[in-house]
């Protein structure tokens, strides 16, 4: 049978994976990435087991934990500095079956490329679904310098896809979530600390280690959707967060400006009926978008990815049959945690002292249950396992070179 054909609009994590993943399901893969390169744009991301696994489903899983830092062995704290409870290694290990990795984001992207063979990313090559196919028909993607057709299309153009809004004209699109996001990486640590993210009143802050000496530090504060700080992002932080425990201060007295990322967040707050139409799949932050309190955004990107190569491995000729079984999978499973992440984000956000202080009580008095406890705020979401389990040894087209990880 001829070898089928598939687009991958994006080379965020969603779309790298998918690609990684059906090239090593032996399609032909072509990697569409409106950038001039791929250099991901903000900072670190957190992997937990679940994406791990998927990842360890094409073979990239122990590269990935090669190059990370482990978020075990840190904890929640108050902007005084206060421990409200601390998050235990080997117990994340012994529930569900790893740990969380942080790696750059550019090297979780650097080791997915190396799996592709060259000449399979096209940068500067902004892509639109101008017909997404059907059965006997292929779909049809207009790019800058003609129209592409493949058997397959995967839409992982982020949460301001025009891939989404392409095949569901009257969905509302992403909605502003009522807070604002920061991201930097320094290139070495200011000060030596334990991994913390930090709860104040409608206020996070978060830092970690990365495993080469760089750090990664995060924030999050409720403001109205658009806000920009008129001296800075840099500058905002600092009168936001100066204050809070250490090393915040010198994390903060260490950034430049430049190194700052600043982001509203949005997200689906209404779901999308489906994951695909005709030929053409929706995946990670284009179907799913979520907010980041429970780092997961990316992670169920990463097992779209797996799950729709595996269907779409089943039978090449059959792609609109397997795109019904995707969204079968993978819808209520993205909304679940979606929903759990808005969730995590009312509570972290909350404002009032009062509540505040009810909130910091129960984390300290469950955490005093011990780490199993605390842990069962990732039941059902890090223990996931991609579908056939464990590695994927390549499907019908696969060679044996294609097959090894
Ligand atoms: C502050 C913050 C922290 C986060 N932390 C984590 C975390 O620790 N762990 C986690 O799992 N998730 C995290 N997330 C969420 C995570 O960043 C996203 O869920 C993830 O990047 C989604 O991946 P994606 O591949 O779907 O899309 P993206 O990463 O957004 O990639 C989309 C790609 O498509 C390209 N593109 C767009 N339109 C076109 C077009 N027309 N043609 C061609 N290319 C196009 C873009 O240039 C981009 O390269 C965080 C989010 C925020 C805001």
């Amino acid at each position: 049978m001829k070898q089928p054909r598939a687009l991958v609009i994006g080379s965020g994590p969603g779309g790298l994976t998918a690609a990684a993943a059906l090239h090593r399901r032996g399609w032909s893969v072509t990697v569409l990435e409106k950038a001039a390169s791929i250099e991901p744009v903000g900072a670190a991301i957190s992997l937990a087991a679940n994406a791990q696994r998927a990842l360890d489903a094409i073979g990239v899983g122990d590269a990935v934990r090669d190059l990370a830092a482990w978020e075990g062995s840190g904890g929640l704290r108050t902007p005084e500095g206060r421990w409200l409870s601390r998050t235990d290694a080997a117990a994340l290990a012994e529930r569900f079956g790893g740990g969380i990795a942080l790696v750059h984001r550019a090297d979780l992207a650097a080791l997915l490329t190396a799996r592709l063979p060259a000449g399979a990313i096209r940068t500067e090559a902004a892509a639109e679904v101008e017909d997404p196919g059907g059965p006997g028909e292929p779909a049809r993607v207009a790019v800058p310098d003609g129209v592409l057709e493949a058997e397959l299309v995967v839409a992982a153009d982020g949460i301001g896809s025009a891939a989404r809004s392409a095949l569901f004209p009257g969905h509302p699109g992403p909605a502003y979530a009522g807070f604002t996001t920061w991201r930097l990486v320094l290139p070495a640590r200011p000060v030596a600390f334990a991994p913390h993210e930090t709860w104040g009143r409608g206020e996070l802050w978060g830092s970690q280690p990365l495993a080469d000496g760089r750090v990664y530090a995060y924030a999050a504060a409720l403001a109205p959707a658009g806000r920009r700080s008129p001296d800075g992002e840099l500058a905002e932080l600092r009168r936001r967060f100066a204050g809070w425990h250490d090393p915040v201060p010198a994390i903060l007295a260490a950034a430049e400006p430049g190194q700052v990322l600043h982001h509203d967040v949005r997200w689906l707050a209404e779901p999308l009926p489906a994951f695909h139409r005709g030929r053409v799949a929706l995946l990670g932050d284009a179907a799913h978008a979520m907010t980041p309190n429970l780092g997961q955004g990316g992670n169920q990107a990463v097992e779209d990815g797996v799950v729709l190569a595996h269907h779409a491995a089943a039978d090449p000729a059959a792609v609109p049959e397997a795109l019904e079984r995707y969204t079968r999978d993978r819808l209520p499973r993205t909304r679940t945690v979606a929903l759990r992440s808005a969730r995590a984000g009312r509570v972290i956000n909350l404002t009032g002292p009062l509540a505040v202080r009810a909130r910091n009580a129960l984390i300290r008095g469950v955490g005093l249950l011990g780490p199993r406890v605390v842990l069962r705020g990732l039941d059902g979401i890090a223990d996931w396992e991609p579908p056939g389990g464990g590695a994927d040894p390549g499907g019908p087209y696969a060679s044996p070179a294609q097959a090894a990880p």
